[in-house]
């Protein structure tokens, strides 16, 4: 099923000669259909939450904004709609900004337990909210880990983890960030996993969580609102930096996401 263009050049001045080239497009045309995909689903994307600003502005407008009682309903749908959008152009500039290399990755020596604390401290009111035990649990008896990483890729790799960590946990749960170093083929790496009590990923979902726009239920992530495009943006990352992403299910339930990334 491979698609071909074929140029035949007769040869002049040769009565019987043609020459046939014979152009595999495949790539291309696989190019632009993941092109024209993403732009249908950018386009989606960012239809839901307008028309949901537009009919409540409209709403208002036509009388609701005087009924004191339904007035907050609507406006604070188009700040919970107006707040999604953000998120969602925030990603795709993240997500465009890696795959243009226009800002080249500053690669430095980061130390893991100042980072995942640092990163951890961020989500302590979300986590506290939702009685989530959000914690880091350093390896026993290694001092001092370093990964090869750029800073803020880093950071952005961490805390999509952690809140998607957060975000699928129920209220109680706990949410762990742990890490070690281990060796890939003879290469020092460093394995850093987030683990959860939610109710972690169909097996036969796992491998495509990391796609743009994938989300095992869409309804529950738009409420909880998410993107679609966290995981995308550290599969890219991690990849970059010489490492992967992997997901699999807790035997205790929940899920647990491993990041590798070359050890400094
Ligand atoms: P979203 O913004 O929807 O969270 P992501 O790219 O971060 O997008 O994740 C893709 C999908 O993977 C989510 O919609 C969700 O269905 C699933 N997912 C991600 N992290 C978890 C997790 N920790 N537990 C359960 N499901 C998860």
């Amino acid at each position: 099923d491979r698609v071909l263009s074929v140029q035949v050049t007769p040869l002049i001045g040769e009565p019987a000669g043609a020459v046939i080239v014979l152009h595999d497009t495949t790539d291309l045309r696989r190019l632009e259909n993941l092109r024209r995909d993403f732009v249908a689903n950018v386009s989606h994307e960012l239809k839901t939450p307008l028309s949901t600003i537009k009919a409540n502005a409209e709403t208002l407008l036509l009388g609701a904004v005087d009924d004191k009682e339904n007035r907050m309903r609507f406006i604070e749908g188009i700040g919970v709609q107006s707040e999604r959008l953000e998120a969602l152009i925030q990603d795709m500039l993240t997500l465009a900004r890696i795959e243009s290399a226009q800002q080249p990755f500053d690669i430095a020596k980061v130390n893991l337990e100042k980072a995942v604390e640092s990163c951890l401290h961020d989500f302590k009111d979300r986590a506290e909210m939702k009685q989530i035990d959000l914690r880091a649990v350093p390896p026993l008896g290694i001092d001092k880990v370093l990964v090869r990483a750029d800073r803020n890729g880093f950071r952005v790799i961490l805390s999509n983890l952690v809140d998607n960590a957060v975000k699928y946990s129920p209220d109680g749960g706990a949410v762990t960030v742990s890490w070690a170093p281990m060796t890939v083929n003879g290469s020092p790496m460093v394995r850093i996993e987030v683990a959860d009590t939610g109710g972690g990923i169909p097996e036969e979902k796992q491998a495509r969580v990391f796609e743009r726009f994938y989300r095992v239920d869409e309804a529950r992530s738009r409420d909880r609102g998410g993107t679609g495009l966290g995981l995308s943006i550290v599969k890219h990352l991690t990849q970059s930096f010489g490492g992967d992403v992997a997901v699999a299910n807790r035997a205790e339930g929940g899920a647990v996401f491993t990041v590798t990334l070359p050890a400094a």
